[in-house]
């Protein structure tokens, strides 16, 4: 595998090969913190494009779904390995392809690591189910099956862990995939699909076609061949990808957005409860699904908190994730760029306190990409758009509250259920939040971002339909379960009917 700095001209990768769109157009991809950078070329892939991919998956899958599963989990395994002996090329060009510093990069790459290994292990486990029969010399069973091809959809801002969690699970399941990546991060995904190449994965079973949502994208959905459809990404385009798959009758993953809150209760450590605050609003410059965007805060301690919030975030360094001492790296494009700053007018239109930042970052390097400075709003109440809708950017809210009821009430009032977090220092109230936070993911004493791919990750409400990718039932996902009834006592026996 290799990781050059210059840019690259590639093509999909289809069936093992490297084909470029058959309209010839292409797209470019660019360096955020240096948005004159090219980093690579893709091909700008249509319904024609993706037939093509989808042809050379439905050729790869009846070899591969007879494939034995160890043998498919060794190359997995393989492939996690690869992985990991380039980790650090792989960390450094996602830094430069999608912006987030070097250190959380290195983190998506370890992720995919991990999702690798553990998905691996499914080879020799896989379990299904024996059950008693109701009748004599009959033996019921179950065991999985693969859909066949599915597709794949995923966003920029985990560019190598989003795609592995959805890849990985399903070719270990038998399936065979077409990937559609962000166009904002083509060549990771790139990357990521030669190291699987490099791992012995048979041509076909994995291709990508790179492109755009509207074109690439919605023509992996709606091809007829593809019988399941993983995405992740925004409640918007979710909710297009959801309607053409209700119509074709799909089986339809969607991982969605999240406006993710801290809860500070007045007993809690602040300066653990900062600590996390920082992280969680800031990190990967607040582009996570899961990322605090909400600080949710008891009246006792809002002064102390927003005091101390206030003097490290504006002590945050912003520049290019590849400079040692970076916090914060660019945002992902000059679009984003816009409608964060476009939040910061939504704010002070709304009445809320612009406490610090909210700016674009014009300073000297800074000029030459899409930075915006790390912004917080004090004075923020539950109705404000500010505190309803996901910014995705380095934007966070100070809500102030008078109770754990009220604290509680305001975390679970957007229309996401991704992650939610409270410090405190009480067992009781620590429980009660557990309980009665309705999210798929809680943290204590921990910021809303840091999921390990050995739970299920996912959210409630609108933030999904249901679905939970990783974790011990990672493989339901992607499988579907047969139900075996063999009987052998030489007779016709009825079910219901033959039981005394
Ligand atoms: P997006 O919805 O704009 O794009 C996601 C993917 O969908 C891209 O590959 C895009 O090309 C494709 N796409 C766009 N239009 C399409 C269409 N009509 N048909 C099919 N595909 C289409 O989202 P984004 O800006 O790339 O990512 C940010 C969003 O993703 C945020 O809302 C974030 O919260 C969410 N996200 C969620 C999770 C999660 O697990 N819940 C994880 C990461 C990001």
């Amino acid at each position: 595998m290799s990781v050059a700095s210059r840019a690259i001209d590639a093509g999909n990768r289809i069936a093992g090969q490297s084909v470029p769109a058959a309209s010839g157009r292409t797209f470019e991809s660019r360096n955020p913190a240096h948005a004159s950078e090219v980093i690579g070329v893709f091909p700008r892939s249509d319904a024609t494009d993706v037939d093509r991919a989808v042809r050379a998956a439905r050729d790869a899958f009846p070899a591969w779904r007879a494939t034995p599963w160890p043998q498919r989990a060794a190359i997995i395994l393989r492939a996690a390995e690869v992985l990991e002996a380039n980790k650090e090329d792989l960390a450094r060009l996602m830094t430069r392809e999608m912006g987030k510093v070097l250190t959380e990069a290195r983190g998506d790459v370890q992720e995919a690591i991990d999702m690798g290994k553990f998905i691996a292990g499914e080879g020799r486990r896989a379990f299904g189910e024996t059950v008693p029969s109701e009748l004599r010399d009959k033996w019921a069973m179950t065991m999985r099956q693969p859909f066949g091809v599915v597709g794949c959809i995923t966003p920029w801002n985990f560019p190598i862990a989003i795609p592995s969690w959805k890849v990985f699970p399903a070719v270990m399941a038998g399936n065979t995939v077409v990937l559609k990546p962000a166009e904002d991060t083509p060549l990771c995904a790139l990357r990521f699909a030669e190291a699987l190449e490099e791992a012995g994965l048979p041509p076909g079973v994995l291709n990508v076609v790179f492109g755009y949502g509207e074109d690439a994208g919605a023509a992996v959905v709606e091809h007829r061949d593809v019988a399941a459809v993983y995405f992740t990404g925004s409640v918007e385009t979710g909710r297009i990808v959801s309607e053409t798959c209700g119509r074709l009758l799909k089986k339809c993953s969607l991982e969605l957005g999240g406006k993710n809150a801290i809860v500070v209760l007045a007993d809690a450590d602040v300066e653990l409860a900062v600590d996390g605050a920082l992280w969680g609003a800031f990190g990967t410059a607040g582009q996570r699904c899961t990322a605090s965007s909400r600080l949710i805060v008891e009246q006792p301690v809002l002064h102390d908190f927003t005091e101390r919030l206030l003097e490290r975030t504006a002590a945050l360094r912003l520049g290019d994730g590849l400079d040692a001492g970076v916090d914060v790296g660019p945002v992902i494009n000059e679009t984003q760029l816009r409608r964060i700053d476009s939040y910061t007018d939504v704010g002070r239109g709304e009445g809320a306190t612009l406490a610090l930042g909210g700016a674009v970052a014009r300073d000297g390097a800074l000029a030459e990409g899409w930075f915006y400075t790390p912004t917080v709003f004090t004075d923020v109440t539950p109705a404000m758009r500010i505190a309803q809708e996901e910014i995705f950017g380095p934007t966070t809210v100070v809500m102030p509250v008078r109770s754990l009821d009220d604290a509680l009430a305001a975390a679970n009032s957007t229309q996401y259920g991704l992650s939610l977090s409270v410090y405190t220092n009480d067992l009781r109230t620590a429980f009660r939040a557990i309980n009665e936070l309705h999210s798929g993911i809680v943290y204590v004493n921990a910021p809303t971002i840091g999921a390990e791919i050995q739970l299920p990750f996912g959210g409630t409400r609108n933030t999904g339909n249901g679905h939970r990718e990783a974790g011990g039932h990672a493989l339901d996902e992607f499988s579907e379960w047969k139900s075996i009834y063999v009987d052998y006592s030489g007779r016709l026996q009825r079910a219901q009917i033959d039981t005394e």
